[in-house]
This record gives structure tokens, C-alpha cells and sequence, in this order.
């Protein structure tokens, strides 16, 4: 297949550099977007629009990049799967050799479903984990509990001498490190909710380590989620392998670093020799401050493994201008991927056939809107597109991960379909909402 670029002047996303996931393929006029070998228009007609797109060879190539980069240090790659909780991903990445973060019963579960064995290789983070919950936990034996705060070391020991199950913890330490992303995702400062200040952490391992229900073996952190910084990595780590060091000094048997998530993708001007380059930087500075120290370094990666591997499929509807402005509404809205609305996260947006300007067409800045009753719907605000007329297709690009994940039934829209694509297979992996499925819980 040819690689090339959405050539208008005016729109410069190089969809060449973001192979093996999507990609133009087809000569000239009918040059089409593929994922992977499948072109994106016959799944589109196939499964309508919305439709989130996936492609298997591009996880299984971040997964591949984080193995190679952290090959030299024993680690664990465990998925966290609140940025794409589809199971038939989750299977993927557990036959990858992956174990995986959940921060709730419900993604526990999920795991499960995809073998009890893959319980073995399960963190638990999040700070308001239930007794119900826990007991879940300790019932499937998973890896590792990252505890929050000292009540809930206090419910976990409860609830292991009562299961007769021994929990392994590591506390989550917060570093107080700066990590420069956006205020919702930033987790690792001393004002915020996540885990406990690092100077208290002695503190806690010291009662932990009187429980006989709990087994302190691990200390983990996680500063936050989108960062390409990868300083604050470094710096983090160095300051947690020092309290490891204290740790040791008071008799604690500590084998496991859990260094969270968080390594963020570039959204615009990306490529997959920058995607590499960031991994292995990434790995570089987490692994300085580990060497010699002879510990299993546990990874987080959500968003750096399934982001760049999906794109969400829209139909144009309509094109309107009001108070001077151009609008183009599509087909998905903020319930199906909100991170614009949220975050204002920007995502690339490119047609599935790129087109010639003519008189149905509209082009240049424009508002890419959804259909839902609110001003925050929008994909992209006062974006430059190549010539787009209503009815064409769409791809949103890097919405693999906290997208389907976020989705909701606003507007009681039913949440769209997930179609994961290998080489030239394309498979359903979850079907659409049906009005049935939103409404079946009420009476
Ligand atoms: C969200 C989260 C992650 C994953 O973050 P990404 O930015 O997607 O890599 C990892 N660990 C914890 C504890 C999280 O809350």
C-alpha cells in the first residue's frame, strides 16, 4: 500500500508518519483512508457512523516499543485499562504478555473475563476502593493493592484476616513533582487526592508492615496522565528508589517499583520515529535511577498504547455559517468522544476521500461540531480542512484511548460501535447501542 499525505495546501496532517494504524492508500481519485489493509469507507457503510476503528498490529507495536525499550531492566508492561476497557483489547494485550492496572471492581471483573489467570499480573489503584470491592480483589489473588491513604490500609488489613488472604500492598506515594500536562490530569502534587505525601510514607510501611494480613512489597506513583516531558519521570523515580532505599535500611523486603502511567502522545505532528524516540527517552529516565537496585519495575502505559491505534468515524450532515462563522456538523458528539469538550485536547481530522473543492463543498476554518444541545460539542474550533461537503467522511485520529472509554448516552444517543481491524480482517468487537440497550434498565 502507498503512503502518502493529505496534500491541500491548507491542511498539513502527514498521515504518512502515522503507519501501521491509518493510512491513504488507492491511486488518485480514488485514493482512500485505510486501517491497516481494510479501507475505513466499507466499514463505515458496513457498520454506520460513529465507529470507533482499531488497529491490532499498532498495539501490538506499542507494546512491542515499551518491551524493547525497557528490555535491559525486569519490568511488567500492565495496561491500564481505563483508557480502553473493550474486552476483545484487553484479550489482545494479555496475549501480548501484559498484565494490567484496574481502578475499580468493574475493570477487575473485566480482566477476569478474559482468563482468571490474568488476575496474577493485576494492580489495583484508585483511592476510594470498597470493602466489596477489595474482597473482590483478594478473592482473584491479584498481583498487587496500591493503597491511598491510611484508612484504607486500615479496611484492607480488615478485610484480608477475614478472607484469610494475604493482600500484597504498595502504598502510593505522592512525589510532590510537577508534572507540566492539563490541571484535570495531573495527579502527583501534594494538593491533590492521589495517594499519600512521600514524607509519610515510612510511616505508614511501618504499621502496614505490622498487619499479618498485608505484605508491603511494592511502592508505587503515578503523576499524571498526557506528559512528553519525560523529566519528571526521571525525578520521581530517583525520589522513590531513595525512600526504597530507607525502607530496605528498616527491614522492609521491597522487590517492586510501580512508576504509574502517564507517558503522553503527540496529537498533532505525529510520527511513528517520534513515538519511538519518546518510548526509549521514557525508559531512559526511569531506569537510571533503577540501576543496581534490583527491583521489578511495574509500567502503567494506557493512553501511549491504544491512543494512536483508533479513530472514530463521523459523517458530515450538514455545513452552515451563522454570525460569519462556518459550522460543519458531523455525525459523533462530545458523548462519543469528549476529550475536546473536556480537556480542550485537540485531534487531527482528515477525510476518508480527500476531494477536489467544488460547489457543494465548504473548506478552510470551520467549527466541527456534533449534534448534542450544548456550545462545548465540538471536535475542533476554527480548524482549516481541506474541501469537505456534507455526507463525507470523517476519521478523528488518535481516539483510541479515553474515548470509548468515556463515552456516555447523552441525549439518549446510543454509544457507538467498535470494529478492531488485523492486516485485512475487520471484526465487531462491540456492536452498536440499540435504543433498547440505553432505555432496558428503566421502568
Ligand atoms: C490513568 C492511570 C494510568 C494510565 O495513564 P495513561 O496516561 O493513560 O498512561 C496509569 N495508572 C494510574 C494509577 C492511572 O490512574
Amino acid at each position: 500500500m502507498t503512503q502518502r499525505q493529505v496534500s491541500s495546501r491548507k491542511n498539513k496532517v502527514r498521515i504518512e508518519e502515522r503507519p501501521p494504524a491509518f493510512v491513504y492508500g488507492g491511486k488518485r481519485a480514488a485514493r482512500a483512508l485505510h486501517c491497516e489493509q481494510v479501507e475505513l469507507t466499507t466499514l463505515a457503510r458496513r457498520h454506520g457512523t460513529p465507529l470507533y476503528v482499531y488497529s491490532a498490529t499498532a498495539i501490538r507495536a506499542n507494546v512491542l516499543g515499551f518491551q524493547k525499550a525497557f528490555a535491559s531492566q525486569s519490568h511488567t508492561v500492565c495496561y491500564s485499562v481505563k483508557a480502553n476497557s473493550n474486552l476483545s483489547l484487553l484479550r489482545l494485550l494479555a496475549g501480548l504478555g501484559c498484565g494490567f492496572d484496574v481502578v475499580s471492581g468493574g475493570e477487575l471483573q473485566r480482566v477476569l473475563a478474559v482468563g482468571p489467570e490474568a488476575a496474577a499480573g493485576v494492580v489495583y489503584s484508585g483511592v476510594g476502593k470498597t470493602a466489596a470491592e477489595m474482597d473482590l480483589a483478594l478473592k482473584a489473588g491479584i498481583l498487587i493493592f496500591n493503597v491511598e491513604s491510611a484508612a484504607e490500609l486500615e479496611l484492607l488489613a480488615t478485610r484480608a484476616a477475614r478472607l484469610k488472604k494475604t493482600a500484597r500492598i504498595a502504598i502510593r506515594v505522592n512525589p510532590d513533582v510537577e508534572a507540566k500536562t492539563h490541571p484535570y490530569i495531573s495527579t502527583g502534587l501534594r494538593q491533590h487526592k492521589f495517594g499519600v505525601p512521600i514524607s509519610q510514607a515510612r510511616e505508614l510501611y511501618r504499621r502496614a508492615a505490622a498487619k499479618q494480613w498485608l505484605d508491603p512489597i511494592g511502592v508505587s506513583v503515578h503523576i499524571g496522565s498526557q506528559i512528553t516531558d519525560v523529566k519528571p519521570f526521571g525525578e520521581t523515580m530517583e525520589r522513590v528508589v531513595k525512600l526504597i532505599r530507607q525502607l530496605r535500611a528498616d527491614g522492609l523486603n521491597i522487590s517492586f517499583v510501580d512508576a504509574g502511567g502517564g507517558l503522553g502522545i503527540r496529537y498533532q505532528n505525529a510520527s511513528a520515529t517520534v513515538r519511538e524516540r519518546s518510548i526509549r527517552q521514557y525508559a531512559q529516565a526511569l531506569m537510571k535511577p533503577l540501576r543496581g537496585s534490583e527491583l521489578h519495575l511495574l509500567l502503567e502505559p494506557g493512553r501511549a498504547i491504544v491512543a494512536a491505534a483508533g479513530a472514530l468515524i463521523t459523517r458530515a450532515l450538514y455545513a452552515k455559517e451563522n454570525g460569519g462563522k462556518q459550522f460543519l456538523i458531523v455525525d459523533a458528539a462530545m458523548n462519543d468522544l469528549i476529550r475536546p469538550s473536556l480537556y480542550g485536547a485537540h485531534h487531527e481530522i482528515v477525510p476518508l476521500h480527500p476531494r477536489v473543492a467544488g460547489k457543494k463543498t465548504v473548506e478552510g476554518a470551520m467549527d466541527v461540531v456534533g449534534p448534542i444541545c450544548e456550545t462545548g460539542d465540538f471536535f475542533a474550533r476554527e480548524r482549516e480542512l481541506p474541501p469537505v461537503a456534507p455526507g463525507d467522511l470523517l476519521a478523528i485520529l488518535d481516539a483510541g484511548a479515553y474515548g470509548m472509554s468515556l463515552a456516555s448516552n447523552y441525549n439518549t444517543r446510543g454509544r457507538a460501535a467498535e470494529v478492531l481491524v488485523d492486516g485485512k480482517k475487520a471484526q465487531v468487537i462491540r456492536r452498536r447501542e440499540s435504543f433498547e440497550d440505553v432505555v432496558r434498565l428503566e421502568k
